[in-house]
């Protein structure tokens, strides 16, 4: 089996290269994969830079060029819902892109014809991360994910992000990557540790949390795998 583990910025994959100690590393299309061994499986590991052009590519290479056959994102996030604090983990029921927009034409945010407004993440991956909550007695939410390219750092944009997507939390990577896995049918999971509340202070609060929060995302994640390995979903 082969596992794509991806995140958007170095620190995210940071704590899985520590874990793993030892990897091939290769340059591809202008970034590096790190591929190791692990119980068995192949893991293909890289951070994509942020953004939603720079995550579709990589997750395009995955998928294409080191034919992974999953796909889980491990990465931190704002926090829209007021019950998602700096620290908690968010896993991705559906995303959406919130700065998509040709509404002029009469469409909602989000879309363009022949796409669609959410693309739900794998099903089978969701339920085994309840299951590792439950044994890493962890609490983990589940929500939708709105992406983006822009760092939301402005009260009045999260709200109307919240209030158009529903969302729960957004990032600027989720939404793209959805797309590459939904159109080669990849199965894929989108974890994200909360490292701010996408107001006034979130820059701040990013850069003081980053390190904390990617790690707690990336050692929920590599219990994943574990899972993923051990059951063979
Ligand atoms: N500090 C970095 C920029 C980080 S951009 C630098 O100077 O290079 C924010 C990254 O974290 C993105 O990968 C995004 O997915 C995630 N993220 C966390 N909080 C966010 C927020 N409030 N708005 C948008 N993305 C956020």
């Amino acid at each position: 089996m082969r596992i794509a583990i991806m995140g958007a910025m170095p620190e995210e994959i940071a704590p899985i290269l520590k874990q793993l100690g030892e990897y091939k590393t290769t340059s591809y299309a202008g970034n590096t994969y790190y591929e190791a061994t692990y119980k068995g499986a192949v893991l293909v590991i890289a951070y994509s830079k942020i953004g939603k052009v720079f995550s579709t590519l990589t997750a395009t290479t995955l998928i294409e060029h080191f034919g992974v056959q999953k796909l889980l994102f491990s990465g931190v996030a704002g926090a829209i819902s007021e019950s998602l604090k700096v620290g908690d983990l968010l896993v991705a029921t559906k995303l959406s892109q919130h700065d998509l927009d040709i509404t002029a034409f009469g469409h909602p945010y989000g879309y363009v014809p022949e796409g669609a407004v959410y693309i739900e993440a794998d099903k089978e991956l969701i339920t085994l991360s309840k299951q590792i909550a439950l044994q890493m007695d962890k609490n983990i939410q589940e929500g939708i994910i709105a992406t983006g390219d822009q760092f939301v750092a402005n009260e009045e944009r999260k709200n109307w992000i919240g209030a158009t997507f529903g969302a729960d939390a957004l990032e600027m990577e989720g939404g793209s990557v959805a797309v590459v896995c939904d159109a080669f049918k990849v199965p894929f999971f989108i974890l994200r540790a909360i490292s701010d509340a996408a107001d006034m202070d979130a820059s701040f609060s990013f850069d003081v949390f980053l390190e904390a929060s990617a790690k707690e995302s990336a050692a929920f994640v590599m219990n994943m795998v574990d899972a993923i390995i051990e059951k063979n979903v």
